[in-house]
């Protein structure tokens, strides 16, 4: 089976992990580091937190910005549960916004009309969790403008996206936003395992953000209530959680970043290709300018017809049988969580239509041409047969 995607390890990758096995620290130290002033400056952010997965670090960026009970938090409803359940982590609540049909990124124009009718009704969200999708940048300057309109935070989960441009500017630079998330799960742009990790240009997020992931403690003198204990004095500033990244995995991290640009070159050129093998007479196809500034995590097929759920399953279980790893990038999370699926299901028509058309195929950095140009025939063959 062709996956959708995996992750590519090298020998030096391995070296590089061993190598921190001998070190003195395998916990939290000097290589974690490292590898979060890598990524910041690689996107152009002024701080960053390493964390030991996007989820958890999601969780501590949504605390950092005071998010509690009786609060509200959006988010586009195709995503990973995580965009929305860092919510529910702080007691906080949750709605979804549409998508668009263009790059599947959140839906400005819902959105829009969404705050209108929450500033009527008193029901402003705190955080508005826009999703950096599939590896293209949702329109940041348009977000921005509506969070200086309706003071909202912006929390982007860029999962998809570390090496993703949005206009001049890297994802995760924070020039429209306060904190941008990264995944380093195996089957992202770069992987350490597990991991994931916050970047902001805020200083003051960035202290709290720290302390979360690291029990809300601190031994900084510069923080202590009480000055002149000794070197084994420590106070407990917040409510925090041990979120913390291994030496193990950002010695990978670190060692995947001197191969990034690399990564994401080979997936763009995949990406061209598939655009040219795939028979677009059935499919919506990811257009052009968009996978030239994005990382390509996804390539995602929609098909022009929808058919209802019978027909999908039937086109799943074929491209699967004939080993093209197809997945579907995501469920509405709205149906996920506890909530009564009918009305999310008229009201963000998008969201489910596209969970009905939609498929990712395989593209990953070790795929080679010659098999994609196989994946390739098979898919338009199946389409062919079937529609
Ligand atoms: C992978 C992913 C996450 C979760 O990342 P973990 O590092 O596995 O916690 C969150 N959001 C999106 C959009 C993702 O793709």
């Amino acid at each position: 089976m062709f996956p959708y995607s995996t992750q590519s390890i090298s020998n030096s990758d391995i070296k590089n992990v061993i190598k921190s096995l001998k070190s003195k620290f395998l916990t939290q130290g000097p290589i974690v580091e490292k590898f979060e002033n890598s990524v910041a400056k690689f996107v152009n952010a002024k701080y960053s937190v390493a964390t030991n997965s996007a989820t958890s670090a999601l969780h501590v960026a949504c605390l950092s910005l005071g998010l509690g009970k009786g609060d509200i938090l959006w988010t586009a409803n195709n995503s990973f549960v995580s965009s929305a359940t860092c919510a529910l982590f702080c007691g906080a609540n949750v709605d979804f916004v549409d998508i668009d049909f263009q790059n599947y990124n959140i839906s400005i124009s819902h959105l829009k009309k969404k705050l209108v009718e929450a500033k009527r009704k008193n029901k402003l969200p705190k955080i508005i969790v826009p999703i950096n999708f599939s590896g293209t940048a949702y329109d940041q300057s348009e977000l921005y403008k509506l969070k200086k309109k309706y003071k909202f935070f912006i929390l982007e989960d860029s999962s998809h996206s570390l090496g993703s441009r949005y206009k001049d500017i890297k994802v995760g630079s924070c020039k429209y936003s306060d904190i941008s998330v990264f995944s380093f799960h195996a089957v992202k742009t770069i992987t350490t395992g597990e991991g994931g990790m916050a970047t902001t240009n805020d200083k003051h997020l960035f202290q709290r953000m720290k302390l979360l992931r690291s029990h809300g403690i601190s031994r900084d003198k510069k923080y202590l209530k009480k000055k002149n204990f000794g070197f084994w004095y420590y106070e407990k500033k917040l409510l925090g959680f041990n979120y913390r990244m291994t030496e193990m995995s950002a010695a990978l991290g670190l060692s995947q970043m001197t191969r990034i640009n690399k990564f994401i070159s080979k997936r763009r050129r995949l990406a061209f290709r598939y655009n040219n093998l795939l028979d677009a007479k059935y499919f919506i196809l990811p257009n052009k300018k968009d996978i030239s500034n994005s990382t390509m995590h996804l390539y995602i097929i929609r098909m022009k017809k929808i058919f209802n759920l019978k027909k999908y399953n039937q086109i799943f279980k074929l491209l699967r049988k004939n080993k093209v790893g197809v997945n579907l990038h995501y469920l509405p999370i709205s149906s996920l969580l506890n909530q009564s699926k009918d009305s999310f299901k008229k009201k963000l028509p998008n969201s489910y239509l596209y969970a009905r058309s939609s498929f990712s195929i395989p593209l990953y950095y070790d795929l080679s041409f010659k098999d994609q140009s196989k994946i390739a025939k098979k898919i338009n063959m199946i389409f062919k047969k079937n529609l």
